[in-house]
């Protein structure tokens, strides 16, 4: 997350007010990859009074200038990963945590990149299981 100032959190186009502080101090560094709804849920234990509205139209206006990028994975509930820079993940199919993955990938699909697109960018979902859940397993 690159907003660090008042200054950069205007670029975004967004008043500041402390219940938009919390929702940007709770994302920053944040490697949960929450949903709206658990972002709601921790923010608003500090703020009452703070509505799902404005965590969902924060993020929004965060996704809109490239400061968060929507994981849509799982239909049911769209997860946030306040680190817009290209990178993989690797996701538990059994209790939906998600990893960074880092490495640089060479990847050239076949035929595509010549003809009708030019590829600028990739994201590879891996899928598995965690050590959590695999232990829980028995395996
Ligand atoms: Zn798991
Ligand atoms: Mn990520």
């Amino acid at each position: 997350m690159r907003i660090d100032g008042i200054e950069k959190y205007k670029e975004v186009g967004l008043k500041l007010t402390p219940q938009r502080l919390a929702i940007l101090k709770f994302l920053e560094g944040n490697k949960e990859h929450p949903s709206a709804d658990e972002i709601y849920k921790a923010v608003s234990k500090k703020f009452p009074t703070m509505s799902f509205a404005t965590v969902y139209n924060t993020l929004e206006s965060l996704r809109r200038h490239g400061q968060v990028v929507e994981l849509n994975f799982d239909p049911y509930k769209k997860r946030f990963d306040p680190n817009p820079k290209p990178h993989h993940h690797v996701i538990c199919v059994r209790c939906q945590k998600i990893l960074d993955i880092q490495n640089e990938f060479s990847l050239k699909p076949p035929q595509i990149e010549s003809e009708e697109f030019e590829i600028i960018g990739n994201h590879i979902e891996f899928y598995g299981i965690c050590s959590k859940c695999k232990n829980e397993s028995g395996a």
